[in-house]
């Protein structure tokens, strides 16, 4: 009898077909569209030349500026990013949009599109159904298992990811067969590599275990059960987080105590940091204060590993993926800025970590049996306190004064708006401007923007805005800055005025604070990231900078597949026999 297929995987010139997943399964899946295998030829595949490999492994490691593969070369091990940098092909990867923030670069890594298309154009944006701002990845349909409550700022589905990912098309070619596992302690991460088809997993910060939430399943798989039952987070309870080389290796960071360091759930700021959140006992802040640490990234690899082994990835005849995004040196950049001795720690521990982890990939698969790939979502922006203190130009700009600057401009042009103000939100690099008060007084939306626009360009920091007329009608400078905000605006969700910084200034969550820093423009600290593609098929070697949403064209031709939808970018000359 015949079984339902979704095209059929075509490796060995005949087409296999699999059983749908079970629809009660995944509260979203629903089926994959079905037909009747008639096939049994090669199906117009010549391309595919070798077979697939058993798993694909993609590490994102959030905020990895470009800088740290070479900076810290001199501390790092034989099998952790040396292994893969000389066997695999590697080279500078650029994010040509400009909020290069974590939600858009991990939807645009697996996708090749910019949010313009999949519509993850910052981490945050105004929600004008509800009147409120949310986080790009919240679904206000689904919970996370085991969590009571639910808010706007919750990472919980990839609703609003737009397109495919390369799990994506790897389950389309297969039936829904092959499997895309994908886990962070941040759930944004985690969520955009997943795509719209994958299984994702992150921590649940008020029990230290790893959830999902309802938009994947309804309840957790028995091997994750059995993996939580561990309590691994707890493990590291009160554990101290010391530096792991000798004193005098720190001298390419800045001095531990260096100014403007932050102190987020009672680390503290300087070495030993210890990791009890100031509690006696587990609990949410523990949890937090744990992602920041180098603790976090053997919590999740070891997750990864179990999950490898639960989900028998790479051991079902399909091509399986497993997307992991490190979260702990985002979460310690923030706090103590990329130029600190805890990102340098951080980066040299997770050298050695992810050593462990190839040993034991490479001694469960062989090395023709495995496509790693390794990058990052953005850079990072040098603390401003530090770079002022050796003369840059360099500093945070306030909510409040822009939005002031702003009130001020249109009041003063257009008259007080009442209620809520001019301006609605502010999701950097946009603002929101009241469409309800504009409406009312039949203002001329493009003047009103243009004034708001001016408004913002009166304070220190800022260079430039364009406005959602602009945006929209392409009326923009010829510039690379002006395009990498025209690839980041999807219109849906786009403000009424987008505004660009000088260099080494930002504003936005961490503009609010006075110490750590952050990342979100278009400059290359924020842009520049590592990109290394490992396995059969790679010609290993480098290959200078190529923009990023090379990445995922590259890994589909690699594979075999359609590339994703949106995908714009070229396939990287890296691949044999091309
Ligand atoms: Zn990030």
């Amino acid at each position: 009898m015949r079984r339902p297929c979704f095209g059929g995987e075509r490796l060995r010139g005949r087409v296999r077909c699999g059983p749908v997943p079970p629809a009660s399964e995944p509260t979203h899946g629903k089926t994959l569209p079905s037909a009747q295998c008639v096939s049994g030829g090669a199906g117009g595949s010549s391309f595919l030349l070798t077979k697939r490999p058993k798993l694909v492994v993609v590490i994102a490691i959030d905020q990895f500026r470009a800088d740290y593969l070479t900076k810290f070369d001199p501390y790092f091990g034989a099998t952790g990013f040396r292994r893969l940098l000389s066997r695999g092909a590697s080279w500078t990867g650029h994010y040509g949009h400009y909020a290069t923030y974590t939600g858009p670069g991990h939807a645009l890594l697996l996708s090749g599109s910019y949010a313009y298309v999949n519509g993850i154009g910052a981490n945050k944006f105004y929600n004008a159904e509800t009147r409120r701002s949310e986080a790009m990845v919240f679904d206000g349909s689904v919970q996370i298992l085991g969590m009571a409550k639910t808010d706007p700022d919750m990472d919980l589905s990839p609703k609003n990811f737009l397109g495919s990912t390369v799990g994506d098309e790897l389950s389309l070619a297969t039936g829904g067969r092959s499997k895309t596992i994908s886990l962070a302690t941040k759930g944004r991460g985690a969520i955009l590599l997943g795509g719209r088809l994958g299984k994702t997993y992150f921590i649940n910060e008020e029990t230290g275990e790893m959830t999902t939430s309802s938009y994947y399943m309804r309840e957790l798989p028995v091997w994750m059960l059995a993996w939580n039952k561990k309590k691994l987070a707890d493990s590291y309870f009160g554990k101290k987080w010391e530096r792991v080389l000798p004193p005098e290796a720190y001298a390419v960071s800045v001095p531990d105590d260096a100014q403007a360091e932050g102190d987020s759930k009672g680390l503290g700021k300087m070495f030993p940091h210890v990791v009890d959140g100031k509690l006696s006992a587990p609990g949410p802040d523990f949890y937090e204060a744990f992602t920041r640490t180098p603790f976090a990234n053997d919590y999740e690899l070891d997750f990864a590993k179990a999950a490898v082994d639960g989900e028998k990835l790479g051991r079902r005849g399909v091509t399986d993926l497993l997307a992991i995004s490190l979260s702990a040196i985002d979460l310690a950049g923030h706090d103590f800025g990329p130029f600190s001795q805890e990102v340098q720690d951080l980066v040299v521990r997770t050298d050695k970590q992810l050593g462990e982890f190839f040993e034991w990939l490479y001694g469960k698969f062989a090395s023709d049996e495995v496509v790693v790939l390794l990058s990052a979502d953005h850079g990072a922006t040098p603390v401003p306190e530090q770079m002022a203190a050796i003369g840059f130009d360099a500093g945070r700009i306030k909510k409040k004064a822009i939005k002031e600057a702003i009130d001020g401009a249109l009041t003063k042009r257009f008259g007080a708006a009442g209620g809520e103000g001019w301006v609605v939100a502010m999701e950097d690099p946009h603002v929101f401007l009241n469409r309800k008060v504009m409406a009312d007084k039949k203002l001329d939306a493009k003047e009103v923007e243009r004034i708001a626009g001016e408004g913002a360009m009166t304070l220190k920091g800022f260079a430039g805005f364009l406005t959602r007329t602009q945006l929209m009608t392409g009326a923009v400078p010829p510039t690379d800055l002006a395009r990498s905000l025209v690839r980041s605006y999807h219109a849906p969700r786009g403000g009424d005025v987008v505004m660009w910084t000088q260099p080494f200034y930002f504003w936005g969550k961490y503009g609010e604070k006075d110490q750590g820093s952050t990342h979100g423009t278009w400059y290359r600290y924020d842009s520049e990231v590592p990109v290394i593609l490992v396995g059969p098929g790679v010609r290993p070697g480098r290959y200078g900078v190529r923009e990023m949403v090379d990445v995922a064209p590259t890994l589909s031709y690699l594979l075999g597949l359609t590339a994703p939808a949106g995908s714009e970018g070229e396939v990287a000359p890296v691949l044999k026999g091309d």
